[in-house]
């Protein structure tokens, strides 16, 4: 019988004991992976224990693909009315809602996110996605083809069958959000791995889509380590499509995997390196706040950070005055301090990972405007970090930090900030600030990238899709565009009086 975590929380925004089932959550039932074994969960704040959770293996994931596919075949998919998936999808929303206090502070202690942040952004938009796709259930719908009047032909969008999500430490919650809500709301059954650095939330989830009252084997999770669990996700003969949210070493691991084993249908949201551009005629007031929560927002550990920072030479010297002020100004601490906008790391790795980088920066001949350096004696805490005279083709430049590090960068005309923004292998997003319309409209339209923030930064919706061009990954999550991933197209076509 697995165990189950109970934590007291005593904050200045939270107060109340928590509990979570550690176990692996498979077949609408709470197990031990088959090998008995555990892994560490670790508090970023500190590098100390919080809990141990199951650790699922290659033979726990045939086992909730098996069950998935039970009630593929039985209780969801086909079997289950669109109106009964909604009905499931808004009652768990609902539960969601209920416990948004708790799954905020269970983000914050595991993730390392501010209870803050993670109550207005990771947890309202986690339901509000749910909340999106549960509307869309009851309406997946296919076409009527018109081909001749002896004949009726039409499409049927049928769910693809059981489908395998694996998940990141960055955002927890809202990318399993992300993954269970087109999957659930199209009728596919599910076998989803969290990042083992951030379990909590996604097991406390299924708790909650146990209560919902969803039939056993319509969500399975199998906490485990990337290399074990989520290959055997992406190996597995049985699973016919697979979601990733993650690095471009591991998505291209994954399609290579999907290209050897069953040729499963793989939607990858991976990394960026995106630019924020500032014109000379941008409101510099803002621009500067949004460009500064364009990089340092979940302390820079976002696919879609606005790492590179582009400004008119006309203001670059302002620009970075201000910038600065601004970056000295965000508090960096404890996580469930209401005054805190940016907690540590998530490990060790990420940590070692990015100063790093800083280290590079420095290497290569870049300067250290601003930060650089660890925060306090324990955890993960890095300070926002600015680097000025970089060269293109620095590694700070080209590739993905993800960590509270931008460089800020002069340039002089239109027509060389689209092509300096361009020089990348990512392709996630992009922000351009501008008061002139035309210019900032006619900039965003040659920017190559799956989303162009106009005035703004890192805003997302469950109505708007989600995803990169070039490197950035394939496909598109949230909105309309979501639901194609999880369906397979079938065209009927019916003879009414021709004949041979
Ligand atoms: P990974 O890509 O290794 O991890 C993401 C997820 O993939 C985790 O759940 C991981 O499990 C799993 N995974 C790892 N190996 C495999 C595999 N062979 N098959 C299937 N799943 C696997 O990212 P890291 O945590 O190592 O972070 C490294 C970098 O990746 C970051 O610095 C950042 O640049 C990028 N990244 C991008 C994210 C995004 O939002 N696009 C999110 C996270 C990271 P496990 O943790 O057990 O390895």
């Amino acid at each position: 019988m697995p165990a189950t975590f109970v934590h007291k929380f005593d904050t200045p925004v939270f107060k109340g004991e928590v509990s979570v089932p550690l176990g692996l959550y498979i077949d609408g039932k709470w197990v031990d992976g088959a090998d008995g074994t555990t892994i560490d969960v670790i508090n970023p704040t500190n590098g100390k224990l919080i809990t141990k959770i199951a650790e699922g293996t290659p033979k726990d994931v045939d086992l909730a693909v098996k069950a998935a596919q039970r009630a593929f075949d039985t209780t969801w998919g086909l079997h289950a009315k669109g109106a009964d998936r909604s009905r499931l999808m808004n009652k768990l929303a609902d539960l969601m809602e209920k416990n948004a206090e708790t799954l905020s502070a269970l983000e914050a202690l595991d993730n390392g996110k501010t209870f803050k942040w993670a109550m207005r952004a990771d947890i309202s938009h986690s339901i509000a996605c749910i909340r999106y796709y549960a509307g869309w259930a009851d309406k997946i719908f296919g076409q009527v083809i018109e081909t001749s009047e002896a004949k009726l032909t039409y499409t049927r969008h049928e769910p693809i069958g059981v489908v395998g999500q694996i998940v990141p430490w960055n955002f927890p919650l809202q990318m399993m959000s992300w993954k269970i809500g087109p999957a659930l709301a199209t009728g596919c059954a599910i076998v989803l791995k969290p990042s083992e650095f951030t379990p909590l939330t996604a097991l406390y989830m299924s708790k909650l889509i146990d209560e919902a009252g969803f039939p056993a084997g319509v969500f399975n999770l199998v906490n485990g380590y990337g290399h074990v669990v989520g290959q055997a996700i992406a190996d597995h003969m049985g699973i016919e499509k697979v979601a990733f949210t993650g690095s471009t070493l591991v998505g291209r691991k994954i399609m290579e995997s999907a290209a050897k084993s069953n040729l499963k249908k793989v939607t990858l949201e991976l990394g960026g390196k995106s630019p924020s551009i500032i014109f000379d005629d941008a409101d510099l007031e803002e621009a500067i706040k949004w460009a500064a929560f364009g990089i340092y927002f979940n302390h820079g550990q976002c696919c879609c950070a606005g790492s590179r920072i582009f400004v008119h030479e006309k203001i670059y010297d302002e620009f970075l005055q201000r910038f600065t002020a601004h970056t000295k100004d965000l508090k960096v601490g404890d996580p469930f301090d209401p005054d805190c906008f940016q907690g540590p790391q998530i490990s060790q790795q990420q940590y070692d990972r990015i100063m790093g980088y800083i280290e590079s920066g420095k290497a290569e001949g870049a300067t250290v405007h601003y930060g650089g350096h660890r925060i306090g004696q324990e955890g993960y805490f890095i300070s926002p970090t600015i680097f000025t005279d970089t060269k293109p083709n620095m590694k700070i430049v080209q590739e993905e930090i993800f960590g509270p590090v931008c460089v800020v960068i002069k340039f002089k005309d239109d027509d060389d900030i689209v092509a300096q923004a361009n020089d990348s292998i990512y392709g996630l997003a992009a922000a351009v600030f501008s008061q002139n319309v035309t210019r900032a409209l006619s900039t965003a339209h040659k920017l190559r990238a799956g989303t162009v923030w106009i005035n703004i930064a890192n805003m997302l919706y469950p109505n708007v899709p989600f995803g990169g061009y070039k490197q950035s990954g394939i496909g598109r999550e949230l909105g309309e565009y979501a639901l194609s991933n999880y369906t397979a197209v079938k065209a009927v076509q019916v003879n009414l009086h021709i004949k041979l």
